[in-house]
């Protein structure tokens, strides 16, 4: 069969669907997409029970899990649910939000182009509107408090909310800002970088998970491998070998034949020479610590003992790179070929017995690195502080690194709205339709924040307008206790970046999808989640 056989053969499986009615599609899909996540927004959003194909159930209130859990395949869907998923690994918060306000902008396109305007100047008069938007930002933000953690820990509780089981989001708060600040050094230029993968998980099966504790420094459940080296060090050089200090017992095949004993002993006297020649190449580098991700044989144990060098083996890769990470030391795989610009710097080594295991406790030098030991009395539990304290470090990093909050519970989304809508007065041309159409959508949020606390959409966001062209900016919902309020009172605050990305995610995947005028199809494939809503 010839290639153009082949593509014509697919093209059998698949419709095309073109200009407008792809356009439509698509943006039904986004509409249905965002309708799964919608009742889960803010923390009186109500939790989702999704059931895998094995029949196992998971309850979350995550839009994000929501969303990767489902099996969706629309490709416009899958656009927005990849937008939401970076909207994870950037901000580790904001993935519903990014989910609402994308779709709404597209329903709000979708108004304008019934109309008779054009898809590209709708994308056009929404990238003004995203800079525009950007930079009110910065305007409505103010700095963060860094005289104590207060309003650090108050933040990053606030992104947790409805996350996880709410005994624990204080503690999980609390350590989150404990271990942001370890690893979070000042670079040469004086600007805070805040590194969150920085901090291991060590799970410690018992106990309750309030228990669960941040150290200084890398820990591994691991002993120095003889009794004559140090376990207690101030400092010094490290070396990382991905590989193994053993004696390889040559492998005899049909290709070499042993003819007498003789010959195995001197295979075994070269095998030793090549361990002690290695050993040799280290001893040279003269590091106080060595850790080799395989095996160590004993003879080379002896020697690593007499040359005064403390040393660990199999350690798991992963953490051979957080450790090479904390120390600045590169990974060698060859001691033979290693120099003295492959060492890292270590601060404090030491050895402390829990129960009955050994661990090992390093700190880097600059970057100190450290450790989150999650108690808890089942595998579940672990996850799940796990999960939600990934979500915390991530948030209290972006503080630290850039300390500027803004007001949550829809005041900054109202306050953009403003904005906009007075600078759309000065565009000319169709644009400025495409500008307030971006303000609507914004204000999908505080409708649905109101929504979720049972409250009318409509009532509640002319209300919050109102109060913020009185009061300010930082008017929003209080939704715990159903008051529109100043913001700080509240405490409901976030972090800049979570915003900033939130409408950057949005407003880039709608532009995309309003570019797309032509789409094909896999009939087997494409299936809009949840049906297709009536609205369009
Ligand atoms: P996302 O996945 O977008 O983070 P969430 O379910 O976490 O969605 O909800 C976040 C929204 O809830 C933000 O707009 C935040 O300002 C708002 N929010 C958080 N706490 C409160 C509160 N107590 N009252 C009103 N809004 C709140
Ligand atoms: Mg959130």
């Amino acid at each position: 069969m010839s290639s153009g056989d082949a593509s014509s053969e697919f093209l059998k499986n698949t419709e095309r669907s073109t200009g407008s009615a792809a356009l439509r599609k698509n943006i039904q899909a986004a509409l249905a997409l965002a309708g799964t996540v919608r009742s889960t927004l803010g923390p009186r959003g109500l939790d989702k029970m999704l059931v895998d194909e094995e029949g196992r159930s998971l309850v979350t209130n995550d839009g994000v899990t929501v969303l990767q859990t489902a099996d969706i395949k629309h490709p416009a869907a899958k656009l927005i649910i990849s937008a939401s998923s970076l909207q994870d690994s950037v901000a580790r918060d904001g993935t519903t939000t990014t989910v609402l306000i994308c779709a709404e902008l597209l329903e709000n396109a979708w108004e304008l182009i019934r109309q008779g305007i054009h898809p590209t100047i709708i994308a056009e008069g929404y990238w003004q509107s995203l800079q525009a938007s950007l930079d009110a930002l910065q305007e409505i933000s103010r700095p963060i408090d860094m005289s104590d953690n207060v309003e650090l820990l108050q933040a990053t509780k606030t992104s947790l909310a409805g996350k996880g089981f709410v005994a624990i989001q204080s503690r999980l708060a609390e350590l989150a800002v404990e271990a942001a600040n370890l690893v979070t050094v000042e670079d040469s230029n004086g600007v805070s970088r805040s590194d969150p993968t920085l901090v291991k998980v060590l799970a410690n099966r018992g106990g309750s998970s309030l228990e669960s504790n941040i150290i200084s420094g890398l820990v591994l459940a691991k002993s120095c491998i003889h009794p004559k080296m140090k376990d207690f060090l101030e400092g010094g050089k490290i070396l990382l070998l991905d590989g193994e200090l053993e004696m390889r017992s040559p492998t005899i095949d049909a290709t070499l034949k042993i003819t007498d004993v003789g010959m195995l002993n001197a295979f075994k006297v070269q095998e030793k020479e090549l361990l002690k020649a290695q050993v040799d190449a280290i001893s040279q580098l003269n590091p106080a610590i060595l850790v080799v991700k395989e095996g160590v044989r004993d003879e080379a144990r002896q020697w690593l003992a007499d040359a005064g060098i403390t040393t660990y083996r199999r350690v798991e890769k992963t953490d051979l790179e957080l450790l090479s990470r904390a120390t600045g030391a590169r990974i060698i795989n060859r001691p033979e070929s290693a120099s003295e610009s492959d060492l890292g710097g270590f601060s404090s080594s030491h050895e402390e017995l829990w129960g009955s295991v050994t661990h090992w406790i390093l700190e880097g030098e600059g970057q100190r690195g450290a450790t989150l030991v999650t108690r808890g009395a089942t595998e579940e539990i672990l996850e799940e502080v796990e999960r939600c304290f990934a979500d915390a470090i991530g948030v209290a990093c972006q503080l630290l690194e850039q300390p500027l909050l803004l007001p949550g519970g829809g005041a900054t989304q109202v306050a953009i709205g403003r904005r906009l809508r007075r600078l759309a007065e000065s565009i000319p041309g169709r644009e400025q339709l495409a500008m307030e159409a971006y303000a609507d959508a914004l204000e999908v949020i505080p409708r649905v924040l109101a929504e979720n606390s049972g409250l009318d959409p409509i009532d509640e966001l002319l209300r919050v307008v109102s109060a913020q062209t009185k009061s300010g900016d930082w008017i929003g919902m209080d939704s715990d206790r159903q008051v529109i309020v100043n913001m700080d009172e509240a405490a409901i605050r976030e972090p800049i970046l979570i915003t900033q990305q939130a409408l950057k995610g949005a407003t880039e995947s709608a532009i995309n999808i309003l570019r797309i005028d032509d789409v094909l199809w896999a009939k087997e494939g494409p299936s809009i989640p949840g049906g297709m809503p009536g609205a369009l």
